[in-house]
């Protein structure tokens, strides 16, 4: 890999996206560290700066349509493009046993409207390689569809998320719409959604679905203008998100997502992973 190539992580402030940007950048690319918060992304860039890699910032916050419209603007304009896409910027409110709705919309915000915004922004900046252009999305294992404690009740709408054929962005924002509303006029109890960490895994579940739309929306585009979307599991990792509980470190919860971005061309695409494996949605 050479500095050549360029990739953008964004929520690298710390956490696995810290470790995604580390990574990438320690295979010799040009890292593009963002953060919502410009004191401590910029210390984070300083930090990667200083073992000798190439990192640069910029402040990103995918919740704010400007933010994305000002970094996009500034990526053209200094880098002409880039090449790999990590949407890992996150939030989660569920602690435990806890099922906190409260923040519902900030949590499906966040995971699967910003993942979205940012997707719809970059493609345009992807650059035509011989390689592909890789977007990876950082998901969970909670978000599958057919997880014993936490799939959706609704057979049929479940089913309708699992065929690709039938997957459509109406669908899967209607679904999370409709949770949303559920959620605020109180009946999203007795409704059927995932029993525990609901909206964490609602919003999951929505970027997975995404990533598999996307890949089929994509897989049309000539060859040497490819573009491959996948998304993973990085396991329960020692993050603030977990309160530092977990089986594994940030390091170990970066890999996947490292390995998929430099995945070489191999047709890979609208695939879920963990531990460098594909696993079902
Ligand atoms: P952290 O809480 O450590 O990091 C989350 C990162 O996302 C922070 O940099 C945070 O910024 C950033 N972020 C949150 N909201 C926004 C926003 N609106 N715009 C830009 N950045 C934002 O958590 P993790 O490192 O654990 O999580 C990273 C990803 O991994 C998330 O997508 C998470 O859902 C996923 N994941 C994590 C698991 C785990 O066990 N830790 C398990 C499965 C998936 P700030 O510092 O400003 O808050």
């Amino acid at each position: 890999w050479s500095i050549d190539t360029i990739a953008v992580v964004t929520g690298a402030n710390r956490g696995i996206g810290f470790d995604i940007a580390h990574q990438l950048a320690v295979h010799g690319l040009t890292v593009i560290l963002t953060s919502r918060d410009a004191g401590v992304g910029d210390e984070a860039r300083k930090v990667l700066q200083e073992r000798g890699l190439t990192v640069f910032f910029h402040q990103l916050d995918v919740v704010d349509p400007s933010s994305i419209k000002v970094f996009a603007e500034w990526v053209q304009q200094d880098f002409g493009g880039i090449d790999i896409l990590v949407n890992n910027a996150g939030v989660n409110f569920n602690h435990g046993t806890d099922n906190s709705v409260e923040f519902a919309e900030q949590v499906i915000g966040t995971n699967y409207f910003g993942t979205k915004s940012m997707i719809q922004a970059m493609i345009p900046l992807m650059r035509p390689s011989a390689s592909g252009a890789h977007i990876v999305n950082v998901s969970s294992r909670l978000g599958r569809l057919n997880g014993r404690r936490n799939r959706i009740g609704d057979v049929t709408l479940r089913k309708q998320l699992e065929n690709v054929d039938t997957l459509s962005e109406e669908l899967i924002d209607g679904t999370v719409n409709k949770f949303l509303e559920q959620v605020k006029d109180g009946s999203w109890t007795s409704s059927g959604w995932p029993q525990n960490y609901t909206d964490y895994s609602m919003s999951k579940l929505a970027v997975n679905a995404y990533t598999r739309l996307m890949a089929k929306m994509l897989s049309d585009r000539p060859e040497g203008q490819k573009i491959y979307i996948n998304c993973y599991c990085p396991g329960w990792v020692k993050t603030a998100m977990t309160g530092w509980a977990g089986h594994t470190s940030p390091e170990e919860g970066a890999d996947t997502g490292v390995w998929l971005s430099l995945l070489p061309d191999q047709l890979v695409t609208g695939k879920f992973f963990a531990e460098r494996r594909e696993i079902n949605f």
